[in-house]
């Protein structure tokens, strides 16, 4: 039985990650130190193959026993949380990376980093190729967020090519489904909440900037078919279907089947206009491609969260 070490297992995608690797047969040792996730994400867990090892990973951490792989995914992720923490962002990006790499190359185990499409910035390039070196601003207010995961990257190669480490660099597009908090900031928790509490929904801009939305199930699905592939260059994991801001409003409307109007707020800075991958690598190397559309997503998310759970406590 392979043994796993998810760092951020108990956040959205590290406590979906956990259930699929339980589900595969997987030892899964879940380490985090709750800063933006929860405990409750991973309490319906009951396997004694699951092990919670509450760390900080910006200090130095050992775990005592075999350790196959590595996903390292602890980062705060959403801009409300990376805004608010950016010197912990830099130091997950840079020390908490060289420790996780630091535990992957002693137990010999293939080790697999959580980036972002991110790493484009507002991209000149559209659809986004893994080959593109992106467009960052380095002193804007996100450039914590971006800067940590390219530096993260850079410090990936550079243990693999100079340690020899078995590596692997996915490169997360937009994804979403059941146990997103309500409250993250980030557009698909942030609309289900509005329409099913009847308030309205709030899209930047005119909402003509796009995102391409990619279900959990189908990331997690990716990211295990790159962590189990030879592959180290980075690999972009993301629904290649592109959608503007106003129509996933409309869409969230007409699955919560809300009669919330929309409403325009000013556009945060930096915010890309544009993001959509090219997954012709995924496609060739792992033979992956994501089998869930939108507005099946937005329903499984509605059904599998409850819509009690996405309106979230007063706040
Ligand atoms: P999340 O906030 O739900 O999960 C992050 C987890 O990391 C949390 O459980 C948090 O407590 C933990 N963590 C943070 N700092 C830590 C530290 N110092 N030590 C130990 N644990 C720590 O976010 P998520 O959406 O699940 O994102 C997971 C990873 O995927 C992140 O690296 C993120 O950058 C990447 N990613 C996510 C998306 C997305 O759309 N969800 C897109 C691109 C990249």
């Amino acid at each position: 039985m392979a043994t796993a070490l998810v760092t951020g297992g108990a956040g959205f995608l590290g406590s979906h990650l956990c259930d699929e690797l339980l589900r595969r047969g997987h030892r899964v040792i879940c380490v985090d130190n709750l800063e933006t996730g929860s405990l409750a994400n991973i309490a319906h867990i009951r396997q004694p193959e699951l092990t919670f090892l509450q760390a900080d990973i910006v200090e130095p951490y050992f775990v005592d026993e075999q350790v196959d792989v590595v996903y390292h995914l602890a980062s705060p992720a959403s801009p409300i949380d990376y805004l608010r923490l950016p010197l912990h962002t830099l130091k997950v990006g840079s020390y908490g990376t060289h420790h996780t790499l630091g535990l992957a190359k002693r137990h010999r185990a293939r080790f697999l980093i959580a980036s972002t499409s991110e790493v484009y910035g507002d991209p000149q390039v559209h659809p986004q190729p893994e080959s593109y070196w992106g467009h960052v601003n380095p002193i804007g207010p996100r450039g914590v967020y971006d800067e940590a995961k390219r530096y993260a990257e850079a410090l990936t190669m550079a243990y693999h090519r100079q340690q020899g480490v078995d590596t692997a660099i996915i490169r997360i597009f937009n994804t979403y489904g059941p146990r997103m908090r309500p409250n993250d900031g980030r557009a698909i928790p942030t609309f289900l909440r509005q329409a099913l509490s009847a308030k309205p929904i709030t899209v930047f801009g005119d909402g003509s900037q796009t995102r391409s939305f990619t279900y959990v199930n189908d990331l997690i699905a990716g990211m295990i078919a790159l962590a189990e592939s030879g592959y180290h260059d980075p690999v972009n994991i993301g629904n290649p279907n592109e959608f503007t801001l106003l129509e996933l409003a409309e869409a969230v409307i007409e699955v919560t089947g809300s009669d919330s109007e929309i409403v325009y707020e000013a556009l945060p800075t930096d915010d890309p206009k544009i993001r959509q991958p090219n997954i012709d690598l995924a496609k060739q190397i792992l033979g992956w491609e994501p089998t869930i559309g939108l507005r099946e997503g937005l329903q499984r998310t509605l059904d599998e969260s409850g819509a009690d759970v996405l309106v979230g406590p007063a706040r």
